[in-house]
């Protein structure tokens, strides 16, 4: 019995032929959804769907300012509410 979180059906199996000859089932790790943007929810551009593990080893996000968090359009508009803001102020 495999252990409990294995159990689950949600999970991809694959048949798999070890090298003794045997047949075996091997479970699929579950990719995560996209990263969304931070205001509009939207997924990310530049980011694959990623295993837990590759998570983990680490993604470059875009380099540009709030890459990785906000997409470019609302980076965008971010940035021309706040240079109008600056200088309807002064
Ligand atoms: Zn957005």
């Amino acid at each position: 019995m495999p252990r409990p979180s294995l159990r689950s059906r949600t999970t991809k199996r694959k048949l798999v032929r070890t090298p003794g000859g045997r047949l075996v089932l091997r479970v699929i790790p579950k990719k995560h959804d996209y990263p969304k943007c931070a205001l509009c929810g939207r997924p990310l551009q530049g980011f694959p769907k990623m295993t837990a593990k590759e998570e983990r080893r680490g993604h470059r996000p875009p380099t540009r300012a709030y890459g990785g968090y906000l997409c470019y359009s609302c980076l965008k508009k971010g940035l021309k509410e706040a240079v109008r803001n600056l200088y309807y102020s002064a």
